[in-house]
């Protein structure tokens, strides 16, 4: 068993103003809710020829996963539905780099959020199931996660090999079964369900 880890920060940007002018509307941060949440996901137009002709498939793949997973992730508490006008606006990008969520800030609130999501580690290129890992662990990172127990937004106790449960911690762990594709962490953990509002039955 090989154990992937795939890197993963959370980045806070200050002061996009125009950001706020270019996006108005579902962006404001109290609207934004776990419960009820919609993703505008693009394939962006840089990256390799290779990878330039594998993300729309790509995107359609997440894209139909997406909701699915999010479900999964939130042992059905949260519904996530794709919108062209969505909540927070997820970009793939075709080229190596580590995924983060931006917050941009106007005057200390968060006037909107942006995702870009990798699909290149290193020199190799991602499946589906780790972009869906990483896109659910960049989107946990709207609520989480913060306080005791916290550093950069992941919790600092990562467990020293695969679990299933917990998407919030760096890096992220994925277990590749020999021949076979990586099983990435695909559920939110009561903690992390907690800080999303989602803890109620
Ligand atoms: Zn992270």
């Amino acid at each position: 068993m090989r154990i992937l880890a795939l890197a993963l920060v959370i980045v806070a940007a200050t002061s996009c103003a125009f950001v706020d002018r270019l996006r108005p509307g579902p962006t404001i941060a109290p609207l934004i809710s776990a419960a009820f949440l919609s993703v505008h996901l693009v394939a962006g137009d840089a990256g390799d020829a290779q990878e330039r002709q594998r993300l729309p498939g790509l995107r359609d793949a997440l894209a139909g996963a997406l909701p699915g997973s999010w479900s999964v992730a939130t042992a059905g508490r949260g519904m996530l539905n794709m919108r062209t006008d969505g909540d927070i606006d997820v970009t793939l990008e075709g080229t190596n780099g580590t995924s983060a969520l931006t917050q941009h800030t106007r005057g200390g609130k968060v006037t909107s959020r942006t995702i870009a999501v990798h699909t290149i580690d290193g020199s190799r290129r991602l499946t589906l199931s780790e972009l869906v890992a990483t896109t659910l662990h960049e989107l946990g990172h709207i609520w989480c996660c913060f306080g005791p127990g916290t550093s950069g937004g992941h919790w600092t106790d990562a467990p020293a090999g695969f679990s299933a449960v917990g998407l919030m911690y760096s890096p992220m762990r994925c277990d590749v079964p020999a021949g076979g594709d990586p099983v990435c962490p695909s559920v939110f953990s009561d903690r992390e369900l907690a800080q999303m509002g989602l803890n109620g039955p």
